[in-house]
């Protein structure tokens, strides 16, 4: 008999199906509810870029602010085919509540531009990044939104966006994080979000009394989060068995030599290829037996489709949005745990709030500093978010949720938005 498959819904809806089910619990007041169901604010824009052919192409580009009453909006930029305003908008939502879990005094915002940064040349993504600041700029400030890289930009786009911002407003470095260290970008920013996924796994190892060593682990995506995931859940004890990338996988069940994995890649530009291990598909890969699966590419790549066929004991949501609503209740019926993405990828702003942070104080942390604090503030929340969990009876992404639309709707009253 198969599962029956629950209707497909967009990226923002099964965000609110979760804030509504928090809300229910929490019984929040119906009108707080109202505020969060919408953005703040979402401006759409033309993005003409004269690219290397000397054709004017015409972009568009997204910039969302969610709920700022927590403070200023922060949020990545995602330059991706898929990044319509729906996923933005859900993007930004997730933010606003992976800042209140994490207790961050951010609120949420997301950006993006529906492009391919793959077959685009670098001149074109300079001009892209411009124009974009250009047209998004009136709404950005150190005190009002603050960007930072995301699937398909990274320091060097923060840079272009930072100069660009300044050519207008005046030098702010503080207007984004995830900046190169030479330009005022914290250290450890590279690293952050998948620190903060390599903590959840050996936190969570810990509660099941296990040894890394005997936990096999298999990542998707070999991109600045799938990358040092694997890197530093290797360091960590654990035992890679599988990454993959955009073009294909790799598995090798005794475990992949992920240095030796690292110095391949910088030649050949994907996991591809690598040996000793055996290819596989990006669907293949995510149904290896394993201890923990990280999706840290795509959303959307756990389904009510596939979810019947995960091998794995435990999903590690390193990327955002990868379980859907029904592939999560598919998880739910087998009793597989899903860390959600709120937590576990929560690494990245809270070293960008620490960037953010000592932009203003120009001063600037040596990376010890960095590491310490972003373990602390990843081992506090893992730990009360699955305390709450287990006190109230509910799955770690219903307790992430409880937490954080308290905090939020907290907030909004005190505010007095409503
Ligand atoms: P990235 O662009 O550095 O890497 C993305 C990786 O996914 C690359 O290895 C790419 O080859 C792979 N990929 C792309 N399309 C794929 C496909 N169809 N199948 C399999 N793999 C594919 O992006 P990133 O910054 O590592 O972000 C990955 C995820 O983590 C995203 O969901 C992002 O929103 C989330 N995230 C990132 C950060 C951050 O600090 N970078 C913080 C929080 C959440």
């Amino acid at each position: 008999m198969t599962t029956p498959v629950a209707p497909h819904v967009s990226p923002s809806e099964s965000v609110l199906q979760s804030v509504y089910e928090a809300a229910g619990r929490l019984r929040t007041s119906p009108e707080v509810v109202d505020l969060l169901r919408t953005s703040w604010r979402e401006v759409r824009a033309q993005i003409p870029v004269r690219m290397e052919s000397k054709r004017l192409q015409i972009f568009e580009g997204y910039r969302v602010q969610h709920n700022g009453a927590r403070g200023p909006y922060k949020g990545g930029v995602r330059f991706h085919p898929k990044a319509d305003l729906d996923e933005v908008r859900a993007l930004a939502m997730l933010m606003t509540y992976k800042c209140a879990l994490m207790d961050l005094p951010f609120g949420g915002a997301k950006g993006g531009v529906m492009c391919d940064p793959l077959h685009m040349s670098e001149t074109e993504l300079n001009r892209l990044t411009r124009s974009y600041t250009q047209h998004i700029g009136m709404i950005l400030g150190i005190s009002r939104d603050i960007p930072a890289p995301d699937m398909g930009t990274n320091a060097q786009t923060m840079a272009w966006m930072m100069d660009a911002y300044g050519q207008k407003y005046g030098y702010t470095p503080g207007i984004v994080t995830g900046k190169p260290v030479e330009l005022g970008g914290s250290h450890g920013r590279d690293q952050a979000t998948g620190r903060g996924v390599a903590v959840c796994m050996r936190e969570y190892a810990a509660i099941e009394k296990a040894n890394p060593r005997d936990l096999k682990v298999v990542v998707q995506g070999y991109g600045n989060v799938g990358s040092w995931t694997a890197r530093l859940a290797s360091e960590m004890g654990f035992t890679v068995v599988a990454v993959s990338d955009i073009k294909g996988g790799i598995c090798n069940m005794e475990g992949l030599d992920i240095a030796a994995l690292d110095r391949w890649f910088s030649v050949a530009g994907s996991v591809t290829g690598f040996e000793p291990a055996e290819p596989v598909t990006n669907e293949q890969l995510l149904e290896i037996p394993c201890d923990y699966l990280v999706p840290a590419a795509l959303g959307e790549v756990i389904t009510g489709e596939n979810a019947a066929n995960i091998r794995a004991r435990v999903v590690v949501e390193a990327a955002n949005h990868p379980v859907t609503p029904s592939g999560d209740e598919v998880l739910a019926k087998r009793k597989i745990p899903v860390l959600p993405d709120v937590l576990v990828n929560a690494g990245g702003v809270t070293v960008s709030y620490f960037e953010w942070t000592q932009n203003i104080q120009q001063f600037r942390w040596p990376l010890e500093t960095v590491i310490t604090e972003l373990e602390k503030r990843m081992v506090a929340t893992f730990h009360e978010l699955m305390g709450r969990s287990a006190r109230d009876g509910t799955s770690p992404r219903q307790a992430a949720f409880d937490i954080s639309v308290e905090r939020v709707a907290k907030a909004i009253l005190l505010r007095g938005f409503v």
